[in-house]
């Protein structure tokens, strides 16, 4: 990784060649937020960075890309200025993360919380009892629940704009549109023919696989937890219950997507991305696949002996997943969020 003052200096002559040049425009949030300042400090820049979906068009119409003497590459730029910021507004500071070591101890902590119990007809409590599952997991929840909103305060905090700006409802409601949707990487109209715009929108279906396969999952054990705590119904529940269809319908999302997203790591143009993120980014794909497969696994085996430990396993991967979760790749959705509600909050106030 080259030296931060290196990478914002570079950072800072892009976006002044840019701001000369307006050939992109209108090609996503960042260059209308770009023509709004004259000058580009580190801050400045960690926000268009994390505006900026790597989608690449700017870099295919570029008339001074490589091997122009400019060598202007603003998508490898900002993914470099990106990885940076994730360590700066990261909490706690010092924490890192590495994803099988967080994996190792979440199946330390569940074979530790299983013991040597064992259990047949899919009676998960009898292996690892509701109370000690919920206490773990409020417990990690919380953890990482403080590190997000700590992160995307240190984020907001930046911008010099209010929370209650933030939470502005019909500012939040453009950018949730606009980062649900993932509208930088949509087609850019009809007629667009830009080389990379098929790897795009691959992209874009991968990512709402992954994306909304993660949020079904969520909503399946919300339910799950709800049907316990409301109207004293446990698991194991039938396999067409509300919980077991979200749960199968988002575990499949979470295997189509990782893999997909994968695929298309393979084949794109390494001349856009920031390689030395590879680590962090098959890390977080893999996490994902295994927290699916191994849930999976276990809906299907849950009446078998093999219960048991499939058991311990899957909550030690999904107890690994969510303690890299504020320290990898699934925070960039915290900051470009964020990063959206302050660009439509620029936006709002025209050009000053
Ligand atoms: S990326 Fe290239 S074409 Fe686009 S605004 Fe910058 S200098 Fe101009
Ligand atoms: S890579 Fe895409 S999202 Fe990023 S600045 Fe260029 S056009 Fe905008």
């Amino acid at each position: 990784m080259q030296p931060l003052s290196n990478l914002i200096a570079e950072g800072e002559r892009l976006m002044v060649i840019c701001n000369a040049c307006r050939y992109c425009e209108g090609y996503c949030a960042v260059f209308p937020a770009m023509e709004r300042r004259l000058n580009f400090s580190e801050t400045d820049l960690n926000y268009l960075a994390n505006l900026c979906h790597n989608c690449a068009e700017c870099y295919y119409s570029c008339q001074y890309a490589p091997p122009h003497e400019f060598a202007v590459n603003v998508p490898q730029v900002f993914a470099q200025i990106r990885a940076r910021s994730y360590q700066n507004y990261a909490w706690p500071g010092f924490v890192r993360v590495g994803a099988w070591w967080a994996v190792t101890a979440g199946i330390i902590v569940a074979a530790w919380l299983a013991g040597a119990r064992s259990a047949a007809g899919a009676n998960f409590y009898a292996v690892i009892s509701h109370e000690a599952m919920v206490a773990t997991f409020a417990f990690v929840s919380a953890f990482i629940l403080a590190a997000y909103v700590a992160g995307f305060l240190r984020f907001w905090r930046e911008s010099g704009e209010s929370l209650a700006r933030f939470f502005q409802p019909s500012t939040l409601l453009q950018a949730a549109r606009d980062a649900l949707w993932l509208k930088n990487l949509d087609s850019h109209g009809v007629g667009c023919t830009y080389p990379n715009q098929q790897h795009s929108q691959a992209r874009r279906r991968f990512h709402h696989c992954t994306f909304y396969g993660f949020l079904l999952c969520l909503a399946s054990t919300t339910v799950a937890a709800a049907y316990h705590s409301i109207f004293g119904w446990q698991a194991p529940h039938a396999y067409f219950s509300v919980p077991v269809v979200l749960g199968t319908l988002g575990g499949i999302g979470l295997l189509i997507g990782p893999v997909g997203l994968y695929w298309l790591k393979r084949r794109r143009d390494t001349a856009i991305v920031d390689i030395k993120q590879d680590s962090m980014d098959m890390s977080f794909l893999a996490l994902l696949f295994l927290t699916s497969l191994t849930g999976l696994l276990l809906l299907a085996l849950r009446e078998t002996t093999a219960m048991g430990t499939l058991l311990r396993i899957h909550l030690g991967i999904v107890l690994g997943l969510f303690l890299t979760l504020p320290y990898g790749k699934f925070v960039h959705g915290i900051y470009r969020s964020a990063a959206l509600v302050r660009s439509v909050l620029e936006a709002s106030r025209g050009k000053d």
